[in-house]
């Protein structure tokens, strides 16, 4: 059997029906646009076990999401979407290519959340892009782009929450959105939300306490997640 799709950290399947995927989380690792590579042992387990339980409870606070069911450690069937070239970045501390872009010194907290909106291509490095770009290359219309702030700031406060009840600041993260293969109309957050993709900072010690320690070789990667996964657990107990 062949994957539909192979990327970086999640493998796609074909499933029976032809509107549902599973999803597969690898252990690999890859951070600066897949220049840095490592594998993790457990990295697809704990993310899956992360994001499920995430998924879960933004379904029950009213976010669509692609989430059908958990199949195993490290599968999920998830609704079928065509994922939009648009990749949405919600910060609320600066931390990252924020930090890069401006000189701001890490940790500077947002008054209000700032939203990027990235064109999701590996080969131009997911370049920061506006409204106009967006719109002249038909990436997504104007209302899809206001729709997608919308979601984004939604999910983003019912994140900053979630987390703080794990002990945890979320200072930034990523989000990707889909048209649903069986009702194109509607749009959905689809892909996973795991310590890959969220700046997760432990809110006593201040510590780092996601894909950061790889990407800075801080170490004890997969135990932070581990312990994310933990606090995550209770949180939604
Ligand atoms: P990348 O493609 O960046 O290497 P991954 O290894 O995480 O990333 O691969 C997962 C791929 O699956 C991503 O391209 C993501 O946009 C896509 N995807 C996520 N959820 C869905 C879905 N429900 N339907 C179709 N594609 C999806
Ligand atoms: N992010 C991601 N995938 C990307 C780019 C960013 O998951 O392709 C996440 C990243 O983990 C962080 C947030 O989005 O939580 C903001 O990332 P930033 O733009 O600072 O990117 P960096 O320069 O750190 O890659």
């Amino acid at each position: 059997m062949t994957p539909l799709y192979e990327g970086k950290a999640k493998r796609l399947w074909a499933t029976a029906d032809p509107n549902v995927l599973r999803m597969e989380f690898k252990n690999d690792a890859t951070a600066f646009n897949g220049e840095k590579k490592a594998s993790f042992e457990n990295k697809g387990r704990l993310n899956n076990a992360i994001s499920t339980l995430i998924y879960g409870m933004l379904e029950k606070e009213g976010v669509p999401t692609h989430f059908v069911r958990q199949i195993d450690e490290t599968n999920v069937e998830v609704h079928k979407v065509e994922i939009l070239m648009v990749e949405v970045i919600i910060r609320n501390l600066a931390a990252g290519s924020f930090c890069k872009r401006t000189g701001v010194e890490e940790g500077r907290v947002f008054s209000q959340p700032i939203i990027e909106f990235c064109i999701k291509s590996d080969e131009l490095g997911d370049p920061l892009v506006n409204d106009d770009y967006i719109r002249e290359l038909s990436l997504a219309t104007p209302e899809d782009l206001a729709f997608l702030r919308e979601a984004a700031l939604k999910v983003n406060a019912i994140l900053i929450d979630f987390f703080a009840r794990c002990g945890l600041k979320l200072v930034d993260f990523k989000l990707e959105f889909g048209r649903l293969a069986a009702q194109p109309g509607k749009i959905v957050l689809a892909d996973e939300i795991s310590p890959d993709g969220c700046r997760l900072w432990d809110l006593k010690t201040g510590e780092k306490m996601d894909k950061d320690r790889f990407r800075r070789d801080l170490g004890n990667v997969m135990e932070a997640y581990a312990e994310v996964l933990e606090r995550v657990k209770s949180a939604t107990r």
